[in-house]
């Protein structure tokens, strides 16, 4: 069977053998002004790092969250310009999509240095694997999904990470959410849950022995 194009666990190695029970934490559809900086405050209290899956367009036109999140010692990664399902797209719009947001994130904060592509709704195809490799991202999955979007309630997205976490997990949560929907303004735009669970999850995560880390090296 071929291997997947993407990476949706990162177990670390250390030098000395011993493998450490690493967790990343990733935040898709931001920034937002109202969910991102609570969720940025959450990590900012428990001193852990994240990686932002962002939105292009939200960047651009938030780019004092995008600054502080570089500033706060988190990374940004390329969530596409617009949030297209990009399974549907040509190459060409697939690269216009990609080398935007890369664009809209640099112009926001110049220091962001972007390693890594999530495709919105994981949606992966050929020719997103081949934009992103132009662009020099890694393709970046997560093996961990609580669904925080959907509302479940803040206990069911912290018991559903730690029945499905271990070593190595990449944790898929929402700080935003897509153009569309936020056009929409229903429920549905709603990420009130997250940062909720979020201040449960990592003192949990951190009582199982796990350590939140930033994402390793891609080679
Ligand atoms: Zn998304």
């Amino acid at each position: 069977m071929k291997q997947p194009n993407y990476i949706s666990e990162a177990p670390s190695e250390c030098a000395d053998g011993t493998s450490r029970r690493s967790v990343y934490l990733t935040f898709d559809d931001g920034p937002n002004p109202l969910f991102t900086p609570q969720i940025l405050d959450v990590l900012a209290q428990h001193r852990v790092p994240a990686t932002f899956f962002v939105v292009g367009a939200h960047a651009a036109d938030q780019p004092e969250l995008i600054q502080r999140m570089i500033a706060e010692g988190h990374e940004i990664g390329n969530h596409t310009m617009t949030h297209p399902d990009l399974s549907r797209c040509g190459l060409g719009e697939v690269q216009r999509e990609v080398f935007e947001a890369n664009g809209a994130i640099i112009m926001a904060c110049p220091q962001a240095s972007v390693r890594y592509i999530r495709a919105p709704y994981g949606a992966w195809s050929e020719e997103v694997f081949t934009a992103s490799e132009i662009a020099g991202l890694a393709a970046l999955h997560w093996s961990v999904d609580p669904r925080d979007w959907s509302r479940p309630g803040i206990d069911a997205i912290v018991d559903a990470v730690l029945a499905s976490v271990r070593p190595g997990a990449i944790v898929l949560l929402h700080d935003g959410c897509p153009p569309d929907v936020l056009r929409r303004g229903t429920h549905a735009s709603l990420r009130d849950q997250t940062a909720g669970a979020l201040s449960r999850l990592i003192p949990a995560l951190h009582a199982c022995g796990y350590e939140i880390r930033c994402l390793p090296q891609h080679h």
